[in-house]
C-alpha cells in the first residue's frame, strides 16, 4: 500500500490521475515508447522464443484436432476470424461525433475455439508445453513424432499423476481447466468471488476441482500459489509471470499478419495499423501485442483498454511502480462487469516488458461498455462479453487525440474481441439487458 504522502504525490505528478479517481475517461499515451528494434531488445524475449512458441502449436496442431472435433476446419490450429464491422464503425461515429476515415475490423476471439476467450490462446498454450516436457521426459514421445498420440491411454495415465493449479476471476480458469482435464490432468482452478456460477459449474462437469474464495482474483492467485508450492508434483500456471503463457499469446502477431495479408491489407508507414486490447493482469493483450510489435514493427500502434474501476496497468506504466502500485491505492474500488478485467495490480512482469511498445492505455465505464455490447449485437449480430467492447472506444480516442496516423484513411484500425462465446445464452441476455439506452 502507497502512504497518504505518497498518494499525494503522485497526484501532484501526474494531473491524470485526480480524473482517474473521479472514474472519467481518460486515455494516457505513454512517453517511454521508442522504436521496436531498441524496445524489443529491453524486454529480453526474442522473436526466435515466440516461435518456438508457434512450432509447439503446430506440433500438436494433429492431438487437437483429434479431441476438439471444432478444430477440424483449422487443421488444429486454434485461431479465430478477423471480421470488417462497417455498421458498428458508422454506429461509432455517430455516437460519438467523429469520423473513423480508416477500416474498422473485430478480431473475433470469442469464438475462438475450445474455451471463446483469449485465454485460448495462452492458456492452453502453457498446458501444452507443461504436458510435452513431462511427455518427453518419460519418453513417450519425441518430437518429430505424431501428437496425436497425446489422446492415448499411457499419456492420460502420466497425467493423472500430475496435477495444474490456477488462480482466476473465470475465463483463464476455464482455458486451463478444460484443456488440461482433456489431457488427464489432476487440475485445481482457484477462483475469485466475482467468478461467474456457470464457469464453476462447467468446470466442475467436466472433472475440475474447483475452489472458491470470497477475496478478489489476487487472494485466489496468492491461495492457489501457495497450495502449488506445497506440492511438488503440481504445476501452477501464474497468470501474472508466466512467459509461457505471455508466448502462447504471442503466436497471435504471426497469425493477425497472414490474416491481414489474405484480405489485402497493407501495413506500412503510409498504412499504419491500430489495436486495441482490454486489459487486466496483462498477460493476454501483453503478449498479443509483443507478436504484434515483431510482426510489424514500429507500424502498430498497440493500446491497451481498461475499465475506470480497475485501471491497474495505466497506473502502475504512469507510474513506472507496475505491480508496486494498485488502483485502491487511489481509492478505486476494482468493481466492474468486465470479468477477467477486474484486477486491482497489473503484472510487473508484463508491464516492464511492455514499456517501451506500449502506445497508451485509456479506460472506459461499464455502461459504455454495456452500451456498445448491446449496439454489436443489435447491429452487427454480435454476441461479446463486456470485458470485449472496451477495445471499441479506441479508435475514438486516437482519432479524437490527433495520434498521428489514425486519422488516416489508409489506417486500420483492430479492436480485440476477447470473449464471449462461452457465455450462456441466458447470462448473455442480462448483458444485454444492462444498457440504459
Ligand atoms: C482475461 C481477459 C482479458 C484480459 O487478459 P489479461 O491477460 O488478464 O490482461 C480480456 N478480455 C477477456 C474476455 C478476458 O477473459
Amino acid at each position: 500500500m502507497l502512504n497518504t504522502n505518497e498518494v499525494n504525490k503522485w497526484k501532484e505528478q501526474l494531473p491524470l490521475i485526480e480524473k482517474m479517481i473521479s472514474k472519467e475517461q481518460v486515455l494516457w499515451l505513454n512517453p517511454l515508447l521508442e522504436s521496436v528494434t531498441t524496445g524489443i531488445s529491453k524486454t529480453g524475449i526474442t522473436k526466435m522464443q515466440v516461435q518456438d512458441a508457434s512450432d509447439r502449436l503446430e506440433r500438436f496442431a494433429s492431438y487437437i484436432k483429434s479431441v476438439f472435433p471444432e478444430t477440424i476446419v483449422s487443421n488444429g490450429i486454434i485461431e479465430s476470424p478477423l471480421t470488417a464491422i462497417p455498421k458498428m464503425k458508422a454506429a461509432l461515429e455517430e455516437k460519438y461525433g467523429i469520423q473513423i476515415p480508416g477500416d474498422l475490423l473485430l478480431k473475433q476471439d470469442n469464438i475462438l475455439p475450445i474455451s471463446g476467450s483469449i485465454k485460448a490462446r495462452g492458456g492452453i498454450y502453457e498446458i501444452l508445453k507443461h504436458a510435452e516436457t513431462l511427455a518427453l521426459e518419460n519418453g513417450l514421445i519425441t518430437i518429430g513424432e505424431d501428437y496425436a498420440k497425446f489422446a492415448e491411454s499411457g499419456f492420460k495415465n502420466l497425467f493423472s499423476k500430475h496435477k495444474i493449479a490456477v488462480g482466476s476471476t473465470g475465463n483463464l480458469g476455464l482455458s486451463i481447466g478444460i484443456m488440461s482435464a482433456k489431457l488427464g490432468f489432476n487440475v485445481t482452478v482457484h477462483m475469485s468471488a466475482d467468478a461467474k456460477k456457470w464457469k464453476k459449474e462447467m468446470l466442475r462437469e467436466k472433472g475440475v476441482t474447483v475452489i472458491e474464495y470470497v477475496e478478489d482474483y489476487s487472494k485466489a492467485v496468492e491461495e492457489g500459489r501457495r497450495q502449488a508450492d506445497e506440492d511438488p508434483t503440481c504445476h501452477f500456471v501464474d497468470d501474472e509471470n508466466s512467459i509461457d503463457l505471455f508466448l502462447g499469446y504471442a503466436v497471435a502477431g504471426e497469425r493477425l499478419a497472414a490474416q491481414l495479408k489474405e484480405r489485402g491489407t497493407t501495413v506500412n508507414e503510409e498504412n499504419p495499423l491500430f489495436v486495441y486490447l482490454p486489459c487486466g493482469v496483462g498477460g493476454g493483450p501483453g503478449g498479443v501485442a509483443f507478436g504484434l510489435k515483431l510482426a510489424f514493427g514500429d507500424h502498430v500502434h498497440c493500446f491497451f483498454a481498461e475499465p475506470t474501476h480497475s485501471p491497474c496497468m495505466m497506473l502502475g506504466m504512469m507510474t513506472g511502480l507496475h505491480d508496486g502500485i494498485s488502483v485502491q491505492d487511489f481509492g478505486l474500488d476494482n468493481k466492474t462487469a468486465a470479468d477477467g478485467l477486474a484486477v486491482g495490480t497489473a503484472s510487473g512482469f508484463v508491464g516492464k516488458t511492455m514499456e517501451p511498445l506500449l502506445s497508451g492505455c485509456y479506460t472506459l465505464s461499464d455502461e459504455t461498455m454495456f452500451q456498445l455490447l448491446k449496439l454489436a449485437a443489435d447491429i452487427e449480430g454480435i454476441r461479446l462479453e463486456p470485458s470485449a467492447l472496451a477495445g471499441m472506444t479506441g479508435p475514438i480516442n486516437v482519432i479524437r487525440e490527433h495520434i498521428k496516423g489514425a486519422e488516416l484513411s489508409t489506417a486500420t484500425h483492430i479492436v480485440w474481441g476477447t470473449g464471449g462465446g462461452m457465455v450462456p445464452e441466458q447470462e448473455m441476455n442480462l448483458y444485454y439487458g444492462m444498457s440504459r439506452n
